[in-house]
């Protein structure tokens, strides 16, 4: 029997690797972790696989104010609240990267960059989804010397300096709003005439006096010695190319889902997995998806939860039928 000892945030957790568990579920975020709450409150036999730290994405915000029943909370405390709720109803938590998976057959193989495998009846994949990069010149160059995707990680840095974001989406506005905290001046550059945001994160910006505005415009190029100095703009009306002067470019420019390693699985053309909103299913019998990483409308904290709760439930009753068509053979 190969005994492990794995962990995120608590001491101590023997993971026997010869189990079949009934549920493996990939993702410590929002979705993850919902989904970890209800198998293991519905007494599943449920493992959690998490690269990083418990959240997510919502790990990486300051402050979460749209979360019903929670007036405010720290997205970071709000990730360690996830976890701690989840172990105590006796979901085991590892901390691995999930490397391949084997999704097709009765029996779920999940491979751990770790070399380690873990076996199951069911899979729940809640990897959410990444930051996009601009790809223009300069930007890899200046990755932690100026550039930035995380202003929770970053914003300080900035003091009293000069900074840009572009995007014009929810998270370009409100990381903008912490980046406000720290930064001089904050000159947001959208390709667009005008924000997708919602209105009350617009009504926030305008009213800020160290907001600064460039619509219609693209950077082409991030430009410095050691660390950024300028961005290259283009106006997309006018083909106008000018120069901002700035210490630093955060880029909010939209997401990736995390996503690829699942090859045998139904996704839309932007690569989120498809899945039948009724009970959060794929096209592979006994593997669910959950929360920024599937097709669907509205991607926040409250859907994740949602969706976890959803796949959860729907992985419970799956695994109940296999193991009643197993009994009986
Ligand atoms: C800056 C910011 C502010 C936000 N503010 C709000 C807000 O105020 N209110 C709100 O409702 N929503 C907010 N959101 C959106 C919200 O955070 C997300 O919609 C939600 O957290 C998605 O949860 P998730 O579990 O689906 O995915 P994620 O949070 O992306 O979690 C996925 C997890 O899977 C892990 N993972 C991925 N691949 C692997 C792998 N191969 N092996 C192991 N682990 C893996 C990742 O490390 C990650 O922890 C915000 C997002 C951002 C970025």
């Amino acid at each position: 029997m190969d005994i492990t000892i794995m962990n995120l945030s608590k001491p101590k957790e023997e993971i026997n690797y010869d189990d079949v568990f009934d549920v493996v579920i990939i993702g410590g975020g929002v979705a993850g972790f919902s989904a970890g709450i209800y198998a293991s409150r519905a007494r599943m036999n449920a493992v959690l696989v998490e690269k990083l730290g418990p959240g997510g994405q919502i790990a990486t915000t300051n402050v979460v104010e749209n979360y019903p029943g929670i007036p405010e909370i720290n997205g970071y405390e709000l990730g360690l609240k996830l976890e701690e709720q989840a172990r105590k109803h006796g979901l085991k938590v590892i901390l691995d990267e999930v490397k391949g998976v084997n999704l097709k057959e009765e029996l779920k193989t999940v491979k751990l960059a770790s070399g380690k495998e873990l076996k199951a009846y069911s899979v729940i994949i809640a990897t959410g989804a990444d930051y996009k990069k601009l790809g223009v010149p300069g930007e890899e160059k200046f990755i932690g010397r100026g550039v930035s995707f995380c202003a929770t990680c970053d914003a300080a840095f900035f003091k009293d300096k000069d900074v840009v974001i572009v995007g014009g989406g929810n998270t370009a506005l409100d990381e903008g709003l912490f980046i406000a905290n720290f930064a001089r001046s904050i000159t947001i550059i959208h390709r667009r005439d005008s924000f997708r945001a919602e209105k009350i994160l617009q009504e926030r910006v305008f009213a800020n006096p160290k907001f600064k505005f460039i619509f219609n415009s693209v950077v082409e190029e991030i430009i410095g010695n050691e660390k950024v100095e300028a961005v290259k703009i283009r106006n997309v009306q006018t083909g106008e190319i000018s120069e901002v002067k700035t210490d630093g470019v955060f880029v909010f420019i939209g997401m990736v889902p995390n996503t690829q390693m699942f090859e045998d699985l139904e996704k839309d053309e932007y690569g989120y997995i498809k899945v039948n909103l009724y009970d959060m299913s794929t096209n592979i019998p006994g593997v669910f998806a959950a929360g920024d990483c599937i097709s669907k409308f509205l991607r926040q904290a409250i859907t994740a939860a949602a969706d976890g709760a959803i796949a959860a439930v729907a992985a419970e009753k799956y695994v109940d039928k296999i193991k009643q068509k197993v009994s009986k053979k």
